[in-house]
């Protein structure tokens, strides 16, 4: 089932998401139901919050378009920088809850993701790079009502003002 996104402005993306407890049939149709919807609308993340669920699940695919999908569905992730030489990493972002806006956001190059998985198994993937840790620290911020263009330069957020203020009216 394809869900409603919600857009810059809409208060469930500020609000801090709560842990889930215990993975529920029901908690894993919607993991389902994300994974469509994000596939649907071209993502390669997409958080709970964003489908107006203030849970710690998020749902991550870096598959390619000519690629078999290879969906990863978290619950209660937890990202960290991984310590020793870990260089800060300019990239450009989007997000499906800020359509049409890209810009530069800086994030370490190494993290740590831990995350329980669809079996309830707990999951340690360490040095994470790339893609994969920049889409784990994105998502991770939804959990934490942070979002992409809080973390744009003063430049990129002066180009997207018009659009940004557009949305959070309409979503108000
Ligand atoms: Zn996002």
């Amino acid at each position: 089932m394809i869900l409603p996104i919600s857009t810059y402005g809409s208060p469930i993306l500020r609000k801090k998401a709560e842990p889930v407890e215990e993975i529920t049939p029901e908690l894993l149709e919607l993991a389902n139901n994300m994974l469509e919807t994000m596939y649907k609308a071209n993502g390669v993340g997409l958080a709970a919050p964003q489908v107006g669920k203030s849970i710690r699940l998020v749902v991550i695919d870096l598959a390619k378009e000519d690629e078999e999908h290879r969906p990863i569905i978290l619950f209660n992730p937890e990202v960290v920088p991984e310590e020793g030489e870990n260089p800060v990493e300019t990239y450009e972002e989007g997000c499906l809850s800020v359509p049409d806006v890209w810009a530069n956001v800086s994030r370490p190059s190494r993290v740590r993701l831990t995350y329980t998985n669809e079996k309830g198994e707990r999951v340690v993937l360490q040095n994470i790079t790339g893609k994969f840790a920049r889409c784990a620290q994105h998502e991770q911020d939804h959990l934490n009502g942070i979002l992409f263009t809080d973390k744009i330069s003063v430049a990129d957020k002066a180009m997207n003002a018009s659009k940004l203020k557009k949305m959070a009216k309409e979503n108000k």
